[in-house]
C-alpha cells in the first residue's frame, strides 16, 4: 500500500500546526509563523479570538444540531443581520463556497423556469474564475486543470474573458439565465474587476432579463475594506455567494438574494442537512458581532492602507522577483516573475505564510484584525525573502 491514509489530493507543505493566537501559528515542533494566508481568507479574525471561542463554547454546551426540519434561532438572527447590511432580502445557509454557488445557479435556473422559460438555463462565467470543486462548479470555472479527467462537463456554462463586456454581450442567447462574476478573481490571481465592468454587467443583466450573481466567497465579509466588495463599485447583484471569512474558521456557506430572485426557491426545492446548524450560526454571528462594530471596517482600511504603503516599494525594489501588486484592502496579489512556489518557499524560510494563486501570483490575505507591527514584520520578511531569492 503506497497511498497515504489521507487521500493525496493536495501537495501539502510539511508543517503541522498545533495552535494559533491572533495572526500567529505554532507548529507541533515548536516553530512559529506569521499567518498572512489566514487559511485561504477564512480566519478573518485570526486564531483563538476570545469572542469567537466564548460564542462557540457557549453554543457547544447547549445544542449542536437539529436539522432544518425545525426553526433555528441563530439562523434567523444571522440572516436578519446579513439582510440588514446588504442588498439581499433573504439568505440560504449551507457549508461551503461551492454549495453557496450551487444554490446561486439553481436559483437562477429556477427563477426563469418557474416562470415558463423552460430552456433558460445557461450561465455566463469568466475565464480564470473559480467557483468551487463540485461537478457543476468546475464546469462553471471552466479551468482545464480542474476539469481534467472529470468529463463530461456539466452543461450550461459559457465562458467569456473576465472584464470584457462586449464578449459577455455577444455570448447572451435566449437560453441565458444569469451572469456570474467574482468582483476580484481570487484563485485566479487577485485580479480586480473594473467598477465600470461590474456596472456594465448590471445594466446588461437588466436589459436582457438575466440575474446577476456575484461570487463573494473570497472577497466578502470585510476582506476588501467594505463588508462586500461590490459596494466599491456601487452596484448590487441579484444573488451573492458567501463562505470563507463568514465563519471565522467554522465552515459556513450562504447564498443571499433579493426576494425577486429567490421567490421560486420554495419549500422542498433546495436543502442541506447541516446547513446553518446552531454551531455554525454561533460562529457566524460572533464574527458579525466584531465586523459590524462601527470602527471595525475603518480599522481594516487603515491597516490595509498601511500595508499597501509599506509593501509597494518593497515589491518595486525586487523587480527580478515581483512584477507588481494588485487587489483591494486586505486582498492583495503579488504578481511574480520568479515562480510563485519558489517565492512562497522563501517566505516560509522567513516565517511567513501566504497563499499561491493562478497567474503566477501570491495572495497576501491576512486576518482582518492585524496590527501595524505585524504588517511591519511581514513586509520585512517579504523583503528578506525576495533578497535571498534574487541573490
Ligand atoms: C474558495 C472559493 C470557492 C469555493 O469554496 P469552497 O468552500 O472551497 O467550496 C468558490 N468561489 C470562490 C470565489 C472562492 O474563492
Amino acid at each position: 500500500m503506497s497511498i497515504s491514509a489521507v487521500m493525496p489530493t493536495y501537495a501539502r507543505t510539511d508543517l503541522v500546526f498545533d495552535r494559533g493566537q491572533g495572526a500567529m501559528l505554532y507548529t507541533t515542533d515548536g516553530r512559529s509563523f506569521l499567518d498572512f494566508g489566514a487559511g485561504i481568507a477564512v480566519s478573518s479574525l485570526g486564531h483563538a479570538h476570545p469572542h469567537l471561542i466564548a460564542a462557540l463554547k457557549a453554543q457547544a454546551e447547549k445544542l449542536w444540531h437539529t436539522s432544518n426540519l425545525y426553526r433555528i434561532a441563530g439562523q434567523e438572527k444571522l440572516a436578519a443581520r446579513l439582510v440588514e447590511n446588504s442588498f439581499a432580502d433573504t439568505v440560504f445557509f449551507c457549508n461551503s463556497g461551492a454549495e453557496a454557488m450551487e444554490c446561486s445557479v439553481k436559483m437562477a435556473r429556477r427563477y426563469h423556469q418557474a416562470q415558463g422559460a423552460k430552456d433558460k438555463y445557461r450561465v455566463i462565467t469568466a475565464r480564470g474564475a473559480f467557483h468551487g470543486r463540485t461537478l457543476a462548479m468546475i464546469s462553471a470555472g471552466g479551468q482545464d486543470k480542474h476539469l481534467d479527467g472529470f468529463a463530461p462537463k456539466v452543461d450550461g456554462f459559457d465562458q467569456v474573458a473576465f472584464g470584457n463586456l462586449n464578449e459577455t454581450r455577444a455570448a447572451i442567447t435566449p437560453q441565458t439565465a444569469a451572469v456570474v462574476v467574482e468582483p476580484i478573481l481570487g484563485e485566479g490571481g487577485i485580479v480586480p474587476a473594473d467598477p465600470e465592468y461590474l456596472k456594465g454587467l448590471r445594466a446588461m443583466a437588466d436589459e436582457f432579463g438575466l440575474l446577476l450573481i456575484f461570487d463573494e466567497v473570497q472577497t466578502g465579509v470585510g476582506r476588501t475594506g467594505k463588508l462586500f466588495a461590490h459596494e466599491w463599485a456601487g452596484v448590487t447583484p441579484d444573488i451573492m455567494a458567501l463562505a470563507k471569512g463568514l465563519g471565522g474558521g467554522f465552515p459556513i456557506g450562504a447564498c443571499l438574494a433579493t426576494e425577486r430572485a429567490a421567490k421560486f426557491l420554495t419549500a422542498g426545492t433546495h436543502g442541506s442537512t447541516f446547513g446553518g446548524n446552531p454551531l455554525a450560526m454561533a460562529a457566524g454571528n460572533a464574527v458579525l458581532d466584531v465586523l459590524l462594530e462601527p470602527a471595525f471596517l475603518k480599522d481594516v482600511n487603515a491597516v490595509a492602507t498601511y500595508l499597501w504603503a509599506k509593501l509597494t516599494p518593497v515589491v518595486a525594489k525586487h523587480s527580478k522577483v515581483f512584477e507588481g501588486i494588485r487587489g483591494k484592502g486586505l486582498m492583495i496579489g503579488l504578481k511574480c516573475k520568479a515562480p510563485n512556489g519558489e517565492v512562497l518557499a522563501r517566505f516560509l524560510d522567513q516565517g511567513l505564510l501566504a497563499v499561491g494563486a493562478g497567474d503566477n501570483a501570491i495572495r497576501i490575505i491576512p486576518p482582518l484584525n492585524i496590527t501595524d507591527a505585524e504588517v511591519d514584520a511581514a513586509v520585512a520578511m517579504i523583503d528578506r525573502a525576495a533578497a535571498s531569492l534574487a541573490a
